[in-house]
């Protein structure tokens, strides 16, 4: 479920006001914002970062905590101040305890310091009530579906929809519900001008209402790209010209020496997106680039 820590006026940032003063610096290397001439739309996405309460603790020969510090430290020192951060999931440890929401809420406090919004689609090993007695600023009973927190959020060339698919009582799974589903129906209808990116923690695959919630989205045609987390795997696919995009973890390998732990650096456009892969340690995928255009 997308949580968010808002340090604009959530108000000014979801209308775009603040985009003539913030989009029109840093022209982005690649194909999209030299092409287009558009205004860049910088965003930094990460996944699973698994964040333990013991800031010593290690998982898999990983410290995510450490882990975690590495990447804020390399996102303070972009020149381009990303809009935001976005996660996709599995933000606390394991168990989504209280220690790991406050250990998380002194690792945020940078980002929030340096007006970088973080928001947090909780994942599988998230747990509500745990994150909002850590993150008060947070209200639960504002979300437009009931007991799902969910987001739209309105950037210069795409429209962002972060999607809550815990399902606590399940365990593993995900679950959107049918609430959310409908939401997503209006709130994509409501917004057929720009091309339009999801974000949640599950792969289809790993989703209940897979079947239910991709005849929401494929006839949709502003639907673009479905981005997401939980395998800790970096890969990518498509279904029905539909971009589906997965995040590389940041806490921890599930198993050793293969997929790269990291953080990716972002430019939306209204053409497509790009992402740029900076690992913790080196790795063969270290600055590895991945662009996606639209396909329909
Ligand atoms: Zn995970």
């Amino acid at each position: 479920m997308p949580i968010t820590f808002p340090t604009i006026k959530r108000r000014d940032f979801l209308t775009g006001t603040l985009a003539a003063g913030l989009f029109a610096v840093i022209s982005p290397k690649g194909i999209f914002a030299e092409e287009t001439k558009e205004p860049t739309d910088h965003w930094v996405f990460l996944s699973d970062t698994h964040v333990p309460g013991n800031p010593n603790q290690v998982n898999h020969d990983s410290n995510p905590n450490k882990n975690f510090v590495a990447v804020r430290e390399a996102v303070l020192k972009l020149t381009d101040k990303p809009k935001g951060i976005i996660v996709t999931g599995d933000f606390a440890h394991l168990e989504g305890k209280p220690e790991d929401y406050q250990q998380l809420a002194l690792q945020v406090a940078p980002y929030t310091e340096a007006d970088i919004p973080v928001h947090v689609a909780l994942g599988n090993h998230d747990r509500l009530n745990p994150f909002f007695n850590a993150f008060t600023q947070i209200k639960k009973e504002n979300s437009p579906v009931l007991n799902k927190h969910v987001l739209v959020l309105e950037t210069p060339n795409c429209n962002l929809f972060l999607l809550d698919s815990l399902f606590e009582e399940e365990g593993v799974s995900g679950y959107f519900g049918r609430p959310q589903r409908s939401w997503l129906a209006k709130e994509l209808d409501a917004r057929k001008d720009k091309p339009a990116i999801l974000f949640a923690h599950h792969n289809l695959e790993d989703l209940v209402d897979e079947k239910w919630f991709w005849k929401v989205v494929q006839p949709r045609k502003q639907v673009k790209a479905y981005i997401y987390g939980h395998t800790h795997v970096y890969q990518q696919s498509i279904r029905d010209d539909i971009h589906l995009i997965n995040l590389p973890a940041l806490g921890w390998e599930f198993q050793k020496g293969g997929q790269p732990l990291g953080w990716s650096d972002v430019f939306l456009s209204k053409n497509g997106i790009r992402l740029t892969l900076h690992t913790i340690k080196e790795h063969p995928k270290n600055n590895d680039v991945r662009q996606f255009t639209w396909l329909r």
